[in-house]
């Protein structure tokens, strides 16, 4: 077969990691050819796209501070190049659990620094239509991101403007000295596969450890719209129309599209243990986190031909923290600095 279609990189996967990475290769006037196939599980088509700064559990920033504005700062360039709009700057309430939280969140706020993402506090039962009895606080800036919107306007960019080829990689087909997958060949390849690089033959030696997570969307018929996203044990973003999506579960065994009945028994305890209206399950979908033990995300150049590359293991907070990471690693990829990364790549496990 002859070689006829030269790239700088072939990217494989389409979901969050894929196209944040094409969109920065592509602005960096870089030819780019995406290989993807929508494959069951993958974690973007289902995430509730949550952007939440800070923990939760410790009431800590989750991520270093920085992140968040280039977050914001990338999905409203997108915005524009696509024409579209999918970010959603939406404040965050935690409700607690006990007032012993709330002290300790009142603490954080005074001593711990946490007063650049902690607006307000909240007296209790504020809400007619939740249990805040142990009252709240406002989080801001927060938000979210309507995932698929922006993962199916960037594949139209990306059929319509670069190359899009939609099929499973065939690992027989690709000749990794070359760096050619059938009659292509690219000066590298970046793969972008999500939880499923544990079928990768250069990558599986990473540590994934993927973590399934069950989604519900939800209609509260007394409420059309609440400006907040409502956050405790689970979180509850409102999409409009009386619709709100309800997330999430964390399985570490199933790695599966299949919903479980201990995770909608889950979600559906946790909705109630919140409202205090009358909801109704509209539907629910499943998908596998790309998640690592150490936390720490997957990027970087195989460690025995530097023409094969990784960017992946963006875990439970992929919109988040993808915008910077991949605004970085394209950079070393194309040549625009040389600088070492400011985060830990995959040289950490060889
Ligand atoms: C239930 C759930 C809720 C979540 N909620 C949030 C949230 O609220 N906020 C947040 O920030 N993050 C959330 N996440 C995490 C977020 O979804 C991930 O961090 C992110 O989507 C990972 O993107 P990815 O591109 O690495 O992987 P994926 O989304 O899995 O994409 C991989 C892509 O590669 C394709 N692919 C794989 N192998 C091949 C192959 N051989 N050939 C061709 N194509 C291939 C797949 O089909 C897929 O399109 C959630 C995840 C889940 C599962």
């Amino acid at each position: 077969m002859s070689l006829n279609k030269k790239f700088d990189f072939i990217i494989v996967g389409q979901g969050l990691a894929g196209t944040l990475l094409a969109h920065d290769l592509i602005d960096a006037n870089k030819s780019v050819m995406i290989i993807d196939f929508n494959l069951k599980a993958s974690a973007s088509r289902v995430a509730a796209g949550l952007i939440n700064p800070i923990s939760m559990k410790r009431c800590i920033p989750a991520i270093p501070s920085f992140y968040l504005p280039k977050c914001f700062e990338r999905y409203r360039d997108l915005e524009k190049k696509l024409d579209s709009s999918f970010l959603n700057l939406t404040p965050l309430l935690r409700l607690f659990d006990s007032t012993d939280t709330n002290d300790k969140w009142k603490d954080k706020y005074i001593s711990g620094g946490m007063d650049i993402y902690i607006k307000e506090f909240i007296i209790d039962n504020s809400f007619s239509f939740l249990d805040d009895s142990s009252s709240s606080a406002i989080i801001e800036p927060a938000g979210h991101l309507d995932v698929i919107n922006f993962l199916d306007l960037s594949r139209i960019y990306f059929s319509k403007k670069h190359f899009l080829l939609e099929e499973k990689f065939d690992f027989s087909q690709f000749n990794d000295s070359k760096i050619s997958y059938k009659n292509y060949i690219a000066d590298a390849i970046i793969f972008c596969e999500g939880f499923r690089v544990r079928e990768n033959p250069y990558f599986n030696y990473l540590p994934i450890t993927p973590t399934k997570g069950e989604v519900m969307t939800i209609r509260i018929p007394s409420l059309e719209y609440f400006d907040k996203i409502v956050s405790k044990g689970v979180y509850i973003i409102p999409l409009g129309n009386y619709l709100y999506k309800v997330g999430a579960t964390y399985n570490r065994t199933d790695f599966t599209d299949k919903l479980t009945k201990e995770g909608q028994v889950f979600l559906n305890k946790k909705i109630t243990d919140i409202l205090n209206v009358d909801y109704e399950v509209v539907s629910s979908v499943a998908g596998v986190r790309p998640t690592v033990r150490d936390r720490k995300p997957l990027i970087g150049m195989h460690p025995k031909n530097p023409r094969l590359g990784i960017f992946n293991g963006l875990g439970a907070r992929g919109v988040l923290i993808g915008p910077y990471l991949s605004k970085q690693f394209s950079k070393v990829l194309s040549g625009v600095h040389n600088q070492e990364l400011d985060f830990e790549t995959i040289a950490r496990f060889s």
